[in-house]
């Protein structure tokens, strides 16, 4: 074998074997247990970042491990290919977005499969593959037919320079990203899944642990933020009763203005009504009330999302009507405020401000009413600001109240709704965050919506005999709305009721839609018949997912709904998706850079600068290493602290560089070692360095012993016979292969790394006397580090595994055996106990592993320390904790 070694030869032969021997592809074999490790799919965006190289070594660790193991792993891989940025791409460089995804899927599957992965690539599947998303229209079909999907009107984000409706990415400080004008609130029909339906099911799985379907597996952090979005209330909805009546002489809303509430305990602290700015009584008001009108249209120019309405200043306006309270008959205005959202219940709230924070300050703003109702032990109210006990509903006792007076919040709740169902004017209800799913995009690169316009029949479902409906992928989007509007041959088409000349549906799907069932159609990734089939049923649930917090809410539980309308529809039989959960953490770096003199800001590569530390070692600065333009070698930086890896900040560290570098092997063991897999990494030039000299001394250990390696035979000697250095060897790797079993088993891949460095460490420290019994534990050691090493760099030991004739005598290292700990190599032949003087440690004994108390005692007695302290005098007493320590009272 070569003395040196070259990653570059090393890999490129590893890969070109794996490829030639079809060495990842695995079927259904019913003979072993099944283990299903998925990364979720990448956005092919152009090239690999770290973040993804971070996540595939992970899945790639646990994958090959499994494989050792005697499982039967499935690690498939694919494109989440439909989406904005591809538009956004095409429109600048003129080019058609399925050109510009395909080009980035190729280039990133080759920098894949660069990076070594053991993806069965025989189940790659690409979203704007008409043969994979053909099922997405398919399965809207079904769901239209048994009601879980419907069309309804939605609100949407409209240009009206561009006349395109916008994403709300696209909507930047409530105007358009191109044309810069204030956008606009439309409504407009389309596709809804009911996903609220689903609710109670979604939030048992990851809120109550003696759900059946319960995620143990899964991050505490994740169910709680699903818990928190699915946003379970239970309350109560009442009316407030009015005879404000129509233009035509009609009462509105039959002369009851409903709302919901949590707290009806505090029902009698009401001194007034919230109601969304498009509620039926604002526009009633608005019209006799110009200054109304004015401020219902400026509402309408805010933001769509929730996000948007939370963090924008609370405003409002009285519109001079009254309802009546349900329980004491008293008049109370209603306003419009641009907090209250139409979609949310019945678009109308009671205000409490004594007892809501956000009420108390809109009551404060515009001189309302405060009414304390609810009191909490002897704290003090006062109208001078908010305090937290104020909300507390634990602790509130009502006040102010007349029957409810003494009742706690429970018992004050259902009193009310009691009182109020007497007068038939309200009841207990439970009500969700989670709205149903909107999944109609008025965008070109995504799945077309089955459907076709018919003037007579209206929305006709395209019949399943025709998908799927392709897509045209010439199209080029110029920015002004969506190009399948002006491709007659797309857009015409015959009803397919009565034959008449109609028009196909121009939107397309949600693409979180696509990623919602991608990881099921890779079980069945090849059937051209079926959605999914018995691929799916023999690997789903998914053991391992893998993937960021980001996708911590909207996908995981779209993908978890899906599953459960596929169910339900008799297509899987699983009731929950991803049995246990990774989200790994983030990759950052430091970020370096100085004012300009013009005052901008100036990004520096980490390469480019030294740090600056403080007398504790903490990074205070920076300076330049050399000349860079204008400014001298030596002048000072700014240092930011670290932050995600971005192109802007001049702090990416490009995956293909490491590569062509230093090798995957190093890349990944790097990204392994430096952080457990949750937790955030930092990027680290010297960490990376660290990696690379480990592997070369691995490569190095292997070229000095290569003779001794082949010859000698793993396992060819008997403890008994060792000689004692040899025995002590044999003691620390089984002690690290028994460290590192458990550390991969808890996924725990950077104390995998550090076990494996402790190993070679131990082997380079072994000095063999050449006696078959050294030569053949040397062997067992060397065999022990390529299987403990290979699931982070199986490049360099796969090759070695070969090389050194292991592969000849255990097997190829794919599906080498996962060592066993032998029990007797633990066995100490000597115990170290601590040795005390009068209580005081002073050193250690040896002494043979069971030896007796007349021993230990005799050993402890017969110490340099021992005589030192007692001068020549017996020891007065001798104690003997068994396995730890001895002391010696003089
Ligand atoms: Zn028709």
């Amino acid at each position: 074998m070569n003395e040196k070694y070259d990653p570059a030869a090393v890999e490129s032969a590893a890969q070109a074997a794996w490829r030639a021997a079809d060495a990842y592809r695995v079927t259904e074999d019913q003979n072993k247990p099944k283990f299903y490790a998925c990364s979720m799919l990448p956005y092919p965006s152009g090239k690999l970042h770290m973040g993804h190289v971070r996540n595939y070594t992970i899945n790639d660790m646990l994958t090959r491990q499994l494989r050792m193991k005697g499982f039967n792993v499935l690690m498939p891989m694919g494109w989440d290919a439909f989406g904005l940025p591809a538009e956004n791409a095409a429109l600048k460089n003129a080019v058609p977005p399925e050109k510009w995804t395909r080009e980035n899927i190729a280039y990133m599957k080759t920098q894949m499969q660069a990076m070594g992965l053991a993806v069965d690539w025989s189940r790659e599947v690409a979203t704007c593959d008409p043969e994979y998303y053909k099922w997405n229209q398919w399965l809207f079909l079904k769901m239209l037919e048994a009601g879980i999907a419907e069309r309804r009107t939605q609100v949407v984000n409209w240009d009206p320079v561009d006349m395109t409706v916008l994403a709300n990415e696209q909507v930047i400080d409530g105007r358009g990203w191109r044309s810069g004008a204030v956008v606009e609130k439309r409504e407009i029909p389309g596709y809804y899944l009911n996903i609220v339906q689903y609710a109670d099911e979604l939030l048992g799985a990851v809120a109550n642990p003696e759900d059946p379907n319960y995620l143990a597996g899964w991050p505490e952090r994740v169910r709680l933020m699903q818990e928190n979005w699915i946003g379970k209330s239970e309350g109560v909805r009442f009316a407030f009763t009015h005879d404000i009546q129509d233009a035509a002489g009609a009462l509105i809303g039959d002369g009851r203005m409903y709302v919901f509430t949590t707290r009806a305990d505090t029902i009698m602290g009401v001194t007034f009504c919230a109601v969304a700015p498009e509620h039926p009584l604002a526009a009633h008001a608005a019209a006799s009330h110009p200054a109304l009108a004015a401020f219902i249209a400026e509402c309408a120019q805010g933001g769509t999302t929730e996000a948007e309405l939370a963090t924008q200043e609370k405003k409002g306006m009285a519109t001079g009507l009254f309802v009546t309270h349900p329980l004491t008959g008293a008049q109370v205005e209603v306003w419009v405020g641009n907090y209250v959202l139409m979609s949310y219940g019945d678009g109308a709230v009671m205000g409490v401000p004594a007892h809501d924070e956000r009420d108390f300050a809109f009551a404060k703003k515009y001189g309302i009413a405060i009414k304390q109702v609810v009191k909490a032990g002897d704290e003090v109210f006062s109208l001078d600001a908010w305090a937290d006990w104020y909300g507390d509903k634990q602790r509130a006792v009502c006040v102010n109240s007349g029957a409810l007076d003494g009742l706690p919040y429970k018992e004050a709740v259902s009193k009310v709704a009691e009182l109020l169902a007497a007068r038939g004017l309200g009841e207990k209800k439970t009500t969700w965050r989670l709205r149903d799913w909107g999944i109609s995009r008025q965008r070109y690169w995504g799945t077309p919506i089955p459907i076709i316009h018919c003037d007579d029949c209206g929305a006709v479902p395209v019949p399943a005999k025709d998908l799927p409906v392709v897509l045209p992928i010439d199209c080029v989007p110029d920015g002004s709305g969506n190009p399948l509007k002006k491709r007659t041959d797309f857009l015409n088409v015959a009803c397919p009721c009565c034959g008449k000349p109609a028009q196909r549906e121009t939107d397309t799907m949600d693409t979180f839609v696509d990623s919602s069932w991608y990881f099921m159609r890779y079980c069945d990734a090849q059937n051209s018949e079926q959605m999914v089939a018995g691929g799916t049923d023999y690997w789903m649930p998914m053991d391992q997912y893998i993937g960021g917090i980001e996708h911590a809410i909207l996908h995981l539980l779209y993908a978890r709904f899906w599953t459960k309308v596929m169910r339900d529809l008799k297509l899987v039989k699983v009731n929950e998706p991803f049995t246990k959960l990774l989200t790994q953490g983030m990759v950052l770096n430091h970020i370096y850079s100085r004012r300009t003199d013009k005052g901008g800001i100036e990004y520096f590569w980490p390469h480019e600068v030294e740090n600056v530390f403080d007398a504790g070692g903490k990074i205070v600065g920076a300076q330049l290493k050399e000349a860079k333009g204008d400014l001298p070698a030596g002048t000072a930086i700014d240092y930011q602290g670290v932050g995600t890896m971005s192109k802007s900040k001049n702090n990416g560290v490009d995956p293909q560089d490491l590569i062509n570098q230093h090798g995957a092997d190093t890349a990944r063991l790097f990204v392994m070692f430096a952080s457990p897999p949750e937790q955030t990494l930092e990027w680290n030039d010297s960490g990376v360095e660290g990696a690379h000299r480990f592997i070369k001394r691995v490569w190095g250990f292997a070229a000095k012993n290569e003779a001794v390696l082949k010859a000698a035979t793993a396992g060819d000697f008997s403890q008994a016979e060792l000689r004692g250095d040899a025995r002590t060897l044999r003691r620390e790797l089984h002690l690290a292969l028994r460290q590192v079993s458990h550390d991969y088993e808890r996924m725990q891949y950077n104390t995998v790394v550090s076990g494996c460095m402790k190993v070679l460490n131990a082997l380079e420290g072994f000095k063999s006397d050449g006696s078959d019994g050294d030569r053949a534990v040397l062997c067992e050691g060397v065999s022990l580090l390529l299987r403990m090493l290979y699931p982070a760099c199986p490049h360099i030991t796969w090759s070695l595994w070969s090389e050194l004739g292991f592969a000849a005598r255990q097997g190829d290292l794919l599906d080498a055996p996962w060592p066993a700990v032998d029990e007797a190599a633990l066995v100490q032949d000597e115990l170290e106990l601590v040795l005390q003087v009068n209580g005081k440690t002073r050193g250690s004994i040896k002494v043979p592993a069971g030896a007796d108390k007349a021993t230990i005692e005799a050993t402890a007695a017969a110490s340099a320390e021992v005589a030192r302290f007692a001068e020549g005098k017996p020891p007065k007493k001798i104690i003997v904790v068994p396995g730890r320590l001895v002391n010696v009272v003089v």
